[in-house]
C-alpha cells in the first residue's frame, strides 16, 4: 500500500503513539505539496560573536547550530538571533515523519557544534545520521526534555482494513508538543539553556532573545485561553494525530483520527468510514493547509461538517514569527469550527 503524505503521518503515529484511535482506511490521493523553500542561514558576524572569538575557550567562528525540522528551526533562530548560525535539516515542504537523511545532512551535522531536535521519536532519521557524522564535539539539545507526554487520547474504534504499520518504535509518546504554546515555551527554554551551555560567551544575547519570544508565547497562550473557553469540550476529528497537546491545554477533544491511505476506493470503504465517524457526533473536521482532497470533502459533506485546515507547522515559512502567524490562524479556525 502506498501512503499519501497525510496517510503516512497518521499511519505512523496512529499505530504506536495512540493505540486508541479510529483507523478508517479510505482510498485517497492527497496532495503532497513538495515545495522546498529557503534553508535559513545567517552569515554576518555579530559583535557578540567577535567577542566570543577573543575568549580563549570559545571557537573563533560563530557557533553552528543544526535543527531538525521547521518548529525547531523557528524556536532556535528566535533564540540565536544573529549570534549563532542556524540551519535546518528537513527542508520545509518535506515530510518529517518519514524523512530520509541526505549526505548533505550528514555533512551539516559533522561540522556543527549543536544539534537541536524535538525528540520523542519524531526524528527517526537522526540515529544513523548522527552516527555517520562522527562528530565528537556535537552537543544535542532535546527540546522536549522535561515535558509530560501524552500517549492515549481517542476512544477505540477499529474498522476493517486497519493497517498494521508497526515498523517504528513509538514508546516515546506523541511528539507534537510544539503545537501547545505552553510546551513550546519549555522547548524554547531548553534551547536557550543548551545554547548557553555550549556557547557561554553569548549568554546575554540568548537570554534576551529567548525572553522576547517567551513573552510572545505567553500572550499567544492568553489568546487561546480567552477565545476557546467560550466553547469548551469542542470535539473534532483530524487526519493527522498532531493536536492532542493543544486539545488538552484548551479543553478541546480530539476524538478520532482518520487514516488516509492511497489505495483503490470502494463505496463500502467510504460508507464504513462515514458511519464510523458519525458515531462521534463531532463539531469539527480538520484537514491540513494545502491539501485538496475530494474524498475528505465528500466525507465532510456526508457528515454535514465543514472541512477546515489546521496547521501542524511541520512545514511553512522560516521566519520565527511564522509560529505566531500560523498558530493565530489555527485559533481562528478552532473558534469558527467550535461555535
Ligand atoms: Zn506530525
Amino acid at each position: 500500500m502506498i501512503w499519501t503524505c497525510i496517510g503516512r503521518k497518521i499511519g505512523k503515529e496512529g499505530c504506536g503513539i495512540l493505540p486508541l484511535i479510529t483507523l478508517l482506511t479510505l482510498s485517497i490521493a492527497a496532495g503532497c505539496n513538495q515545495s522546498n523553500t529557503n534553508q535559513g542561514t545567517t552569515s554576518q558576524q555579530s559583535p557578540q560573536a567577535q567577542e566570543a572569538a577573543s575568549t580563549p575557550s570559545v571557537q573563533a567562528e560563530k557557533t553552528k547550530v543544526v535543527t531538525t525540522f521547521l518548529p525547531m528551526y523557528l524556536f532556535t533562530k528566535a533564540v540565536a538571533g544573529n549570534v549563532a548560525d542556524v540551519e535546518i535539516l528537513v527542508p520545509p515542504g518535506t515530510e518529517v515523519h518519514e524523512y530520509q537523511a541526505t549526505p548533505e545532512n550528514v555533512k551539516a551535522i559533522a561540522t556543527a557544534n549543536v544539534l537541536v531536535k524535538n525528540g520523542l521519536g519524531l526524528e527517526e532519521f537522526l540515529k544513523d545520521t548522527v552516527k555517520n557524522a562522527q562528530n565528537p564535539k556535537l552537543t544535542e539539545i532535546d527540546t522536549s526534555k522535561g515535558i509530560k507526554l501524552l500517549n492515549e487520547i481517542s476512544p477505540v474504534e477499529e474498522t476493517a482494513k486497519a493497517e498494521k504499520d508497526h515498523d517504528h518504535d513509538h514508546t516515546a509518546g506523541n511528539p507534537h508538543v510544539w503545537l501547545d504554546p505552553v510546551l513550546a515555551k519549555q522547548q524554547v527554554i531548553n534551547i536557550r539553556d543548551g545554547l548557553i551551555a555550549s556557547d557561554p560567551a553569548n549568554k546575554a544575547a540568548y537570554e534576551a532573545n529567548a525572553a522576547t519570544y517567551i513573552k510572545e508565547l505567553d500572550s499567544l497562550n492568553g489568546e487561546f485561553q480567552q477565545t476557546l473557553q467560550k466553547n469548551p469540550n469542542c470535539t473534532f476529528i483530524t487526519f493527522h494525530d498532531a493536536f492532542p497537546y493543544l486539545a488538552q491545554r484548551y479543553k478541546l477533544k480530539q476524538v478520532a483520527v482518520v487514516k488516509v491511505p492511497e489505495d483503490q476506493l470502494s463505496p463500502t470503504d467510504v460508507q464504513n468510514a462515514v458511519n464510523a465517524v458519525k458515531k462521534y457526533k463531532v463539531k469539527a473536521l480538520f484537514s491540513e493547509p494545502g491539501v485538496d482532497n475530494k474524498l475528505l470533502t465528500s466525507l465532510s459533506q456526508d457528515l454535514k461538517l465543514t472541512l477546515r485546515p489546521l496547521d501542524s507547522l511541520e512545514t511553512g515559512e522560516t521566519d520565527p514569527q511564522y509560529y505566531f502567524k500560523a498558530m493565530r490562524a489555527n485559533l481562528q479556525t478552532l473558534e469558527t469550527a467550535c461555535k
